[in-house]
């Protein structure tokens, strides 16, 4: 089963690395979707994104880091993914997820959406919480893995704690 995990990653997080540890082990391949997305501006390129996952995951074998404009559903079939991953924090994430699955769904049945619930100490963890901190200059090491701490470093040049 080859899988997809798409988001915006700006940037990675302990969260989204919970998901895609959990999610590895399920599924045969896991590809990491970096989303261009040209609503939001990103804090990180996409280049410095998709580093970032491939340092923070290059323990695990069978997933690769890929970017994608346009629909997910899209990237998906040109991919020959089946199956797309997400993950859900809290009830304020049900109704979102629930409308993009749904949508997913309608355009094409053939690809399913697969939830992972967040382990309890990630719950709160989302990476606009992790830039707020970051930016202030706070100590963001138990939410990030070491090679985003590193980049929030250069970024807004506080010295690591
Ligand atoms: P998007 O811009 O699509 O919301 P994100 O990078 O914020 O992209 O998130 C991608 C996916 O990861 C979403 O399914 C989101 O619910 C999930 N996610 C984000 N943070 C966490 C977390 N702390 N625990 C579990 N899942 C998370």
């Amino acid at each position: 089963m080859k899988a997809i995990y798409p988001g915006s990653f700006d940037p990675v997080t302990n969260g989204h690395l919970d998901i895609i540890q959990r999610a590895a082990r399920v599924v045969d391949e896991l590809v990491i979707a970096v989303l261009v997305n040209s609503d939001k501006k990103p804090l990180f390129t996409m280049d410095e994104r998709m580093d970032m996952i491939r340092e923070a995951t290059k323990e695990i074998p069978n997933i690769s880091v890929q970017s994608f404009t346009g629909l997910t559903v899209d990237f998906a079939r040109e991919n020959g993914a089946k199956v797309m991953v997400r993950g859900l924090r809290a009830v304020t994430d049900f109704e979102s997820e629930m409308q993009i699955a749904q949508t997913n769904h309608s355009i094409e049945p053939g690809i399913e959406t697969i939830f992972f619930t967040t382990s309890l100490e990630y719950s709160f963890l989302s990476s606009t919480i992790v830039k707020e901190i970051a930016h202030y200059g706070s100590d963001v090491s138990k939410l990030v893995p070491s090679v985003v701490e590193e980049a929030f470093h250069r970024k807004f040049g506080h010295s690591l704690h």
